[in-house]
Formats: C-alpha cells, sequence, structure tokens
C-alpha cells in the first residue's frame, strides 16, 4: 500500500510516522507514506498555491492547477491510487471506510490549509472527500493522518494479532466490551468475578452482553445496522427492560 499525501507542510508528518506500529510497519515495508511538498509544483515568480477567492471574502482559496499537475504525476507513478479530499464537508470516515480502503493499492491524500480548495479541484480530480467530524480544523494534514492509521491497521500483519481490528469497537458494528487487568480491585473496584471464573464460555457471553448493554447505552444507532443474531435481540429486549425500570425507579 503507497499512501501519497499532498500538502504544503510535509514535516508535520515526520514524527508521527515514525512511532511505534506504524513507524514498524513502515520499517518492515509493509506500507509506504510519501510526502510531497505541493509548493513542488506552482509556477510563477511566488510559486503561489493560493490566491483571493473570487466574489470577494475572507481567507485565501487553494488553487486548482498545482494540485491538478501534482495529482497527474502521482497517479502516473502509481496507477489506479485513488484521490481523496480532506475536508469537512465530506462522508463522515468510519472504520468500514478504513476496512474498505485498504484493499486499494494506492491512495492520494488532498490536504487543504486557508479557506480550502478551489470547487474545481472536487469536480475533476477527487475520487472520494472526507470528514474526520464535525469541526473545522486549520488543515488536512491531521485528518490524512487519522486516516492513514486507521487504514494501516487493516493492512496485514501491521497489527501484532490478526484478529485485533475485528475485536475493537465497530469491528463486529458494535462497540467493545469493557476490558481489565491486574489489579483485581483497584480504588476498592473489583474486576466482574466471571472474568477470574477460568470460564471461557460465560466469559464470552458476558463480554457480548456487555458490548450490546455499552452500545445501547452510548451509541444506539448502531444496533440499526450491527448484525445481531436472535440471541442478541433478545438479551437487548431484556437490558431494555432493566434499563427502563431503572428508570422508573429514580423518578
Ligand atoms: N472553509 C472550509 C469549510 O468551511 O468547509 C474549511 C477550510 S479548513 C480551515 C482548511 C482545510 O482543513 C480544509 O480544506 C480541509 O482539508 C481541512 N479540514 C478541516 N477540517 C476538517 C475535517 N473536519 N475533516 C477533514 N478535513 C478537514
Amino acid at each position: 500500500m503507497i499512501f501519497d499525501v499532498l500538502t504544503l507542510f510535509p514535516g508535520m508528518f515526520s514524527s508521527p510516522l515514525q512511532e511505534s506500529i506504524l513507524g514498524r510497519a513502515i520499517n518492515q515495508g509493509l506500507l509506504q507514506v510519501r510526502t510531497h511538498n505541493l509548493r513542488d509544483w506552482a509556477e510563477g515568480k511566488h510559486l503561489s498555491t493560493d490566491d483571493a477567492p473570487y466574489g470577494g471574502g475572507d481567507g485565501m482559496v487553494m488553487k486548482p492547477e498545482p494540485i491538478a499537475r501534482a495529482v497527474t504525476e502521482l497517479r502516473q507513478k502509481t496507477p489506479g491510487s485513488k484521490v481523496l479530499l480532506m475536508s469537512p464537508q465530506g462522508v463522515p470516515f468510519k472504520q468500514q471506510h478504513a476496512c474498505d480502503l485498504a484493499a486499494e493499492s494506492g491512495l492520494i491524500f488532498l490536504c487543504g490549509r486557508y479557506a480550502g480548495f478551489d470547487e474545481r479541484v472536487r469536480q475533476t480530480l477527487v475520487d472520494a472527500e472526507f470528514s474526520i467530524g464535525d469541526f473545522v480544523l486549520t488543515g488536512g494534514e491531521l485528518p490524512a493522518m487519522v486516516m492513514i492509521d486507521a487504514i494501516s491497521r487493516h493492512l496485514p500483519g501491521v497489527l501484532g494479532s490478526s484478529d485485533s481490528v475485528g475485536n475493537d469497537s465497530f469491528g463486529d458494528g458494535l462497540l467493545e466490551s469493557p476490558q481489565y487487568t491486574r489489579p483485581a480491585v483497584f480504588a476498592g473496584i473489583s474486576v466482574p468475578d466471571v472474568l477470574l471464573s477460568g470460564d471461557h464460555g460465560k466469559v464470552a457471553s458476558w463480554r457480548r452482553e456487555q458490548q450490546l448493554l455499552r452500545t445501547l447505552q452510548r451509541r444506539p444507532e448502531l444496533l440499526e445496522t450491527a448484525p445481531l443474531s436472535i440471541e442478541d435481540n433478545n438479551i437487548l429486549e431484556q437490558l431494555r427492560k432493566q434499563i427502563e425500570l431503572t428508570k422508573q425507579a429514580d423518578e
């Protein structure tokens, strides 16, 4: 997998890509991240990559020509690469996107700055536009790093254990169950007995119930699309009844 990143601030990427799991994966050649300074494709005396907006208004807009030249060259180097535009107006980036994009051979990330991109960049150069949340950042570099991290976790060999992604939150459409490690008692709170029982069947049932409870409490909308068994739905019905009874008792 080759990640090409088109940015005005390539230096922002060096430290995050050297550390921990991503750093190791890059050293092992499991993925490559190539950062490119957009200014290398700028022309004119000032090598400008942005200009004032037509119609007036705040901020500068990123010019389309340097981006078009850069994308054409990068696509020639890695044929089949998909161009992804970082934008608060894009599709909200989800775990399923990370999983799907990990199957691509190359991805080109366009990191905006200032007031964002000339609209014709979207119209002519981009395969998909992604947002990492409903807030506005100063640039697309952090979103690109977030996406590269999330996508890389789905590449073979990047994580130590091959099933870690499946066990994580969103892996099976639900949030993960609570986790505990030593000590068995901390701040007066004991680890649930079932986790100390050594009974793998009971542990698995407890974890599934906790996943359902946690998702019901924190992200109930995920239950509308998560693949649920009849047993899961029975557990959910019981959990909803219990929550309702607790609410009534509190009133
Ligand atoms: N004027 C733009 C708007 O309101 O849609 C925002 C421009 S923002 C200050 C500059 C750049 O940061 C954007 O072009 C984009 O690349 C990036 N960016 C900001 N927030 C983002 C988000 N939530 N997700 C992805 N990219 C974002």
